[in-house]
């Protein structure tokens, strides 16, 4: 099987590595000068995870080629994942050159985090072809990929969507709806505005408050969602009691929830606290990378 990759900055390389371990034949097109040195480097950086994960991780750059003319590159290739820049324009551009080019049987995924299939789509002539396959940052590690069709994608496209991401190992779950930055993101997005109300407020630090999330919420959220963990939280009666025993002061306290600013001041706080991280993003990542596939 052949997939393309369009746009190989942070998510592209690292869908090519996954899709090379799992033993794809992956044509790159991104039009950076430099592109084949900066993906093969990177790709090299991601070896020693995909090996700790138990997939297979040699011969992945005899899998890899580069193409710089979108045209060509997607000539004759079975899945097109496109990772472009986050711009509606560049999208249009780049989504109808794919179909002017690509096979008539050739599935049309793209990573974007927040634009919707269906305002991509209206650069094709076949719209039904296009659908979202959102990752979570990075690719060859995170299980999930929000599958999001458009107005009009096939129901035949999500379902080849769908076997296409647990062909590469990975968890897709199909949106009832498209909803501005999805679910994760959302969620992400709802969490870290009271994370954020909290430092600013004074009541824990950064660090106090990671601390609250990796040693609580994260932990049982590996292995139990948010409806399971209250379901099981309601003993015998199980979410509706929980419901209904502990519902009210669950209601009371979202009236009490922090509606903070990313104003001037509480940057600055922010960004001051950060540094008592210590070390380097760089070696902060790497200690994080680790620790990350320990878990899994
Ligand atoms: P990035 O800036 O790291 O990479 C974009 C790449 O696209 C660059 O290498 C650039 O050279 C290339 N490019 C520019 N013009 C192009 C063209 N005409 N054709 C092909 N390639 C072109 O961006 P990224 O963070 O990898 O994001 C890519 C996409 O993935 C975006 O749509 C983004 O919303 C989505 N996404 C990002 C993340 C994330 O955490 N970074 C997570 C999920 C989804």
């Amino acid at each position: 099987m052949k997939a393309t990759i369009v746009g190989a900055g942070v998510i592209g390389v690292s869908w090519a590595g996954l899709m090379a371990s799992r033993g794809l034949e992956v044509t790159v097109s991104d039009p950076a000068p430099d592109i084949e040195a900066q993906v093969r480097a990177g790709l090299a950086e991601l070896v020693p995870a995909l090996r700790e994960l138990g997939l297979p991780a040699e011969g992945l750059d005899a899998r890899l080629s580069f193409e710089a003319d979108l045209a060509t590159a997607v000539a004759d290739t079975d899945v097109v994942q496109e990772n472009g820049p986050e711009r509606l324009d560049l999208k249009h551009k780049i989504w109808s050159t794919i179909e002017a080019a690509a096979p008539a049987h050739a599935l049309f995924l793209t990573s974007t985090s927040g634009i919707p299939a269906t305002e991509i789509a209206t650069a094709l002539q076949r719209p039904e072809r296009l659908i979202v396959g959102h990752p979570f940052n990075p690719p060859h590690l995170i299980p999930l990929v929000e599958v999001v069709p458009g107005e009009r994608t096939s129901a035949e496209t999500v379902e080849r969507a769908v076997e296409f991401y647990r062909s590469l190992g990975k968890k897709p779950i199909v949106l009832g709806k498209e909803v501005p930055g999805f679910v994760a993101n959302r969620l992400q997005a709802a969490i870290f505005r009271e994370c954020v109300h909290l430092v600013a407020d004074g009541v824990v630090t950064e660090q106090q408050l990671d601390d609250v999330v990796t040693s609580s919420l994260g932990q049982r959220w590996a292995v139990s969602g948010p409806f399971l963990s209250f379901h099981l939280g309601g003993g015998a009666g199980g979410l509706p009691h929980f419901l209904e025993h502990l519902g009210p002061g669950l209601r009371k306290r979202w009236g009490q929830l922090g509606t903070p600013d990313l104003d001037e001041p509480t940057v600055a706080l922010l960004s001051e606290q950060a540094a008592g991280f210590g070390g380097t993003v760089d070696e902060l990542a790497k200690a994080r990378d680790t620790a990350q596939i320990a878990v899994m």
